[in-house]
């Protein structure tokens, strides 16, 4: 059952670290793009990563909650998969890129020296599937990360404030998908009462550089923007992201076309969420339908 399963996130890409473990990398569409120029993803414009050098992946393929816009597939949780020690899992990442990346070699649009570049990866994003904070080393993991100089994005939806102040990222994602908890459940369809937990965790952002993702759902979770004012307000974050809901993957099947916001919507939501907040516009992807705001510019 579990070998089936791996085999069905092999299909979408995924490079598992070893057979039947729960750690894989699978190099994201940015990745691909900026190997033959066809541009960045917008977090090279907010950030200044370098998308053919970046490595997405998961130390675990677990999450505790089940958001209608996951665009993953919640079939392929594996609990019962086994866990990698986090030296296990660095050694595994630039044969991983590598391999995941070796198609691009041949590739006439692709200049010899980007590819080469792309070899070894500077920065990892911890964000490709499930939750980092069910993994019980993430610390030791990203600190191991920092000592071998990579970067670290670490991507979470908040629900464990313990496990994340342990952790060190170059820079900390954590999800607000509602500005209320009758929202939260109906969005997010956590696996308990985790509420309060992402309050707690956006409460602590100031401790590092960190950002506020809202995934905005049209006629969804699209509401209240003074609530979300009011929690980002005592946040600290460095940053807060709006961005647009993409009706991709496995989300077409829980959510509507209709449930994807213009980017012109995106950009109102975050103009009032300013409004009830003290950050301001920094800069914006209609590509990505995205727009970056900044604590006090
Ligand atoms: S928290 Fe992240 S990985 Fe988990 S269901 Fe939500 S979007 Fe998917």
């Amino acid at each position: 059952m579990r070998l089936k399963r791996c085999e069905g996130l092999k299909r979408q890409g995924y490079q598992f670290v070893k057979p039947g473990s729960s750690a894989a990398v699978k190099p994201c569409l940015w990745c691909k793009r900026s190997l033959t120029g066809g541009g960045q993803c917008y977090k090279h414009q907010f950030y200044g990563i370098e998308s053919h050098l970046c490595v997405q992946m998961t130390p675990t393929l677990m999450c505790n909650q089940r958001c209608l816009f996951c665009w993953r597939s919640f079939e392929y949780e594996e609990p019962d998969t086994f866990i990698l020690q986090p030296h296990e899992i660095i050694e595994a990442l630039p044969g991983l890129q590598k391999k995941a990346l070796s198609g691009y070699k041949v590739n006439p649009h692709v200049p010899e020296e980007r590819f080469l570049e792309a070899l070894t990866p500077r920065h990892v994003a911890i964000s490709l599937s499930g939750e980092p904070t069910l993994y019980p080393w993430l610390p030791e993991l990203i600190d191991r990360l920092t000592e071998k100089n990579y970067s670290t994005f670490l991507v979470s939806n908040g629900t464990k404030p313990e496990m994340l102040r342990r952790c060190r990222p170059t820079q900390l994602y954590i999800s607000l998908d509602a500005p209320d908890k009758e929202t939260y459940e109906s969005l997010c369809r956590p696996s308990s009462d985790l509420w309060a937990n992402v309050l707690t965790s956006i409460s602590e952002m100031s401790r590092q550089r960190s950002a506020v993702r809202i995934t905005m759902v049209k006629g969804i979770n699209d509401h209240s923007p003074e609530k979300y004012g009011a929690i980002l307000k005592d946040s600290g974050a460095t940053f807060i992201e709006v961005k647009g809901y993409m009706y991709l993957g496995y989300s077409r099947k829980r959510l509507e076309r209709g449930n994807m916001p213009e980017h012109t919507e995106v950009q109102e939501f975050a103009k009032s969420i300013s409004e009830y907040s003290d950050y301001k516009i920094l800069d914006e992807s209609p590509l990505s339908r995205v727009i970056c705001l900044e604590r006090g510019v």
